[in-house]
């Protein structure tokens, strides 16, 4: 079939194999090209197919010849509806990776249920016996506790205070003013149990109780932390209430690891337009100012770079400068005070007249769409392509 974007809002309902694959192997390429990373051998990535964990994954695999079992939550093709991107891009990855020789297999299900981590934990005992690495990158709004049954929402608002800024439209360029009005009722409590630690840790938990984690082990969770702009939306909002909760688990972990040498961090990485990022009022702005700012300073990075970066520069390179709160920083070059300080003046002046040229506007919509597989240089979109492509590991 010929696939073609169809938005809504932010988010695409089709996505393209060719151009998801190309994505893949562009990251390969980026991550062949820098060199070997004498990292983890055998790697478990959940939350695996986009944004930060494929790109862990990707890290993993090529530029430390590991073995890694991938976790993700995507829906595969059927006859005339294309797959969600993950899946595209587990299936590129998969075929690349057992091209060159690599161990690679893949799970598509909930991550937050016990069937899933049970999974899991079977193929490690089966396939590789132990793994020295566990990557945390899951971005959900919704989670099913596997102890209650409950399902719960996360919502994105401020605590205390309505909240109101500008913010961008980035299919119109229109930029406009929002409002959003304060977390209410238990909407806290339910952003911290959908993206909170707990999940996290009850994976640790039922590894290390299986006895598959490595003497030495270390497990990685990311979070974010961003801008005064962003701050009352963000870090001080709901999201942000999860993210404290995300980063204490990490020496929760730790602790629990002490018998086995373990260690648990949280990096913190830049903001990226990825389809979890999208959904946030106001960052879409904040990130068309600030890809600008840092391509004009030539610090920009996308998933791929930061990653990278993280496995080479401070996780596998015995330095992880670690900030006063114990956590990683590879946000380091957005956080830069010249760099926040061009995005302050900016803002203030940012208008749908002026975006395009003093943001990066286009370049927050090519993201978008390359995150799609839409865009991609050199796929030829007006070609008939086999819409039902299938992860080798999973077979239906
Ligand atoms: P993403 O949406 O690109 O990726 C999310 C991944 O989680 C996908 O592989 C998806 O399949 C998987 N997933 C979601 N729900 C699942 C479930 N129930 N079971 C199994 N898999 C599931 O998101 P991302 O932006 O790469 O975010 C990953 C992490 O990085 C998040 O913790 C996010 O807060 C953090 N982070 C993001 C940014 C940013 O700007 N995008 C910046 C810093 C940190």
């Amino acid at each position: 079939m010929i696939i073609e974007p169809r938005t809504r809002g932010f988010i695409c309902l089709t996505a393209h194999p060719v151009g998801c694959a190309q994505n893949v192997e562009n990251q390969i390429e980026y991550v062949t090209s820098k060199g070997k990373i004498d990292g983890a051998k055998k790697v478990l990535v959940i939350g695996s197919s986009t944004g930060f964990g494929l790109a862990s994954r990707i890290t993993s695999a090529f530029g430390s010849d590991a073995a890694t079992i991938g976790v993700f939550f995507d829906k595969p093709a059927s006859p005339n509806r294309p797959a969600s991107p993950g899946f595209y891009n587990t299936a590129a990855f998969e075929t690349a990776a057992h091209k060159a020789g690599l161990y690679a297999k893949s799970i598509n299900g909930d991550a937050f249920s016990n069937e899933i981590k049970e999974q899991v934990v079977n193929l490690i005992k089966q396939d590789l016996g132990q793994v020295d690495l566990i990557i945390y990158s899951l971005a959900s709004p919704v989670r099913t506790h596997p102890v209650s049954g409950k399902r719960f929402k996360s919502v994105l608002k401020p605590i205390g205070e309505n909240f109101t800024n500008k913010t961008v439209d980035f299919h119109t360029g229109k930029v406009s003013e929002i409002s959003i009005n304060p977390a209410e009722g238990a909407d806290i409590e339910n952003t911290v149990t959908v993206m909170g630690g707990e999940d996290w840790k009850m994976w640790m938990d039922a590894l290390q109780e299986a006895n598959v984690l490595a003497e030495g082990v270390k497990t990685v969770a990311y979070s974010y932390i961003g801008p005064e702009v962003t701050k009352p939306v963000y870090r001080n909002g709901t999201i942000g209430a999860a993210k404290d909760d995300l980063e204490a688990k990490a020496f929760t972990i730790t602790e629990a690891l002490k018998t086995i040498k373990g260690n648990a961090y949280v990096s913190v990485n830049k903001a990226l337009v990825t389809q979890a990022s999208s959904a946030i009022p106001v960052i879409p702005l904040y990130i068309s100012l600030l890809y600008k700012i840092m391509k004009e300073e030539g610090v920009h990075e996308g998933c791929i770079e930061q990653i990278q970066r993280l496995y080479s520069e401070r996780l596998y390179a015995g330095d992880l400068s670690l900030d006063e709160k114990g956590r990683i920083r590879v946000d380091d070059w957005e956080m830069r005070e010249d760099i926040q300080e061009r995005v302050v003046k900016l803002w203030a002046s940012a208008t749908t007249e002026n975006l395009s040229e003093i943001g990066d506007l286009e370049g927050y919509s090519t993201d978008f769409y390359n995150l799609f597989g839409f865009k991609v240089p050199g796929v030829d979109y007006t070609k008939d392509v086999n819409e039902m492509v299938s992860v080798p590991s999973i077979q239906d």
